[in-house]
């Protein structure tokens, strides 16, 4: 922090600060409890092939609604239990709900696959691969149903983590497919796509949103080319509009998701979509 001549930014800062680390431990202490209650729960999103224009898809996502701090959103939610290591926990409530989802589908006749998000943290855990496995197996979910999406993040600190990357070798090997979400706004993503074990590629929204310019255009375009060629699945996300569909069947790419097809929804919403 930069001292200032009069000193009152010293204080603003230390006061916001606090402010912060106050909601955080708030935050902290409620997701305990939340945990605990199996008070989070679970949308999801549908992902829809261009080609057949069917559903083959859900991503998972996580929702806390807590009666005395009311919703958490993702985006502040997941880097406060990455830090405290909370992850671990939400991680595998939301791989057995989607387990279990998975299986009331594909028993109802839809042999749609659930997209779960992972950190790298969780992957962390020696046990990962094997714990995934076993709740594959307690659900009697295929494990070609099961889909784990890593960020560039995620892929960044894999990289130098030989136990990650085998465990991950280890769920490909199962039948586990691998994404890696929000394609485009790292670095140096195509080394990862060489170095881990990816089939699909799921180009950013930022991308999407901005497509109007022409340059962008070629950006995707250029993203879902290089996808192919590598014999990669290509989805792009956060498709708002019919004019983004549009040109995203015109290029080739595979899937969209996004609020032009639905937004996170439940489980009975999902359903009727299906049917
Ligand atoms: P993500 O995995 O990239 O998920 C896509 C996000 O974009 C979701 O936000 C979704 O609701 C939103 N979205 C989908 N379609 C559209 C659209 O057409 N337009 C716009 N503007 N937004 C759209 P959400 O649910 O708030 O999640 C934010 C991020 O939090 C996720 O980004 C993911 O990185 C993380 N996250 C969510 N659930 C989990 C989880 O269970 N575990 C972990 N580790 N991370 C999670
Ligand atoms: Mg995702
Ligand atoms: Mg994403
Ligand atoms: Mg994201």
């Amino acid at each position: 922090s930069v001292r200032s001549a009069g000193g009152d930014s010293i204080v603003s800062l230390s006061k916001s600060s606090h402010a912060a680390l106050n909601r955080r431990s708030i935050v902290e202490k409620r997701l305990l409890l939340a945990l605990d209650q199996k008070n989070l729960h679970v949308l999801y999103q549908p992902q829809v092939d261009l080609k057949s224009g069917n559903i083959t898809a859900v991503e998972a996502l996580v929702r806390w609604d807590d009666e005395e701090i009311g919703a958490v959103s993702p985006d502040e939610l997941i880097p406060i239990a990455e830090e405290t290591g909370l992850i671990n926990n939400i991680g595998s409530f939301m791989l057995e709900k989607a387990c279990e989802q998975a299986v009331l589908w594909k028993n109802a006749g839809h042999a749609i696959k659930v997209s779960i998000n992972s950190s790298v943290r969780e992957f962390r855990d020696k046990n990962m691969a094997k714990s995934i496995l076993e709740t594959l197996e307690r659900t009697g979910c295929p494990a070609n149903l099961l889909q784990i999406e890593i960020t560039e993040k995620f892929a960044l600190e894999a990289e130098a983590e030989t136990g990650i990357i085998k465990q991950m070798r280890a769920l490909e090997k199962e039948g586990i497919v691998f994404v890696l979400d929000d394609f485009g706004t790292g670095y140096g993503s195509f080394r990862y796509m060489q170095l881990l074990p990816i089939s699909i590629l799921k180009i950013d929204q930022t991308f999407i949103h901005s497509l109007k310019s022409k340059k962008n255009q070629q950006l995707v375009n250029g993203m879902v080319q290089l996808g192919k060629s590598m014999n990669l699945t290509v989805v792009a996300e956060g498709v708002e509009t019919e004019e983004q569909m549009q040109f995203l069947t015109s290029i080739g790419c595979d899937f969209i998701q996004g609020y032009f097809v639905s937004k996170p929804s439940s489980t009975e919403e999902i359903s009727s979509l299906l049917l």
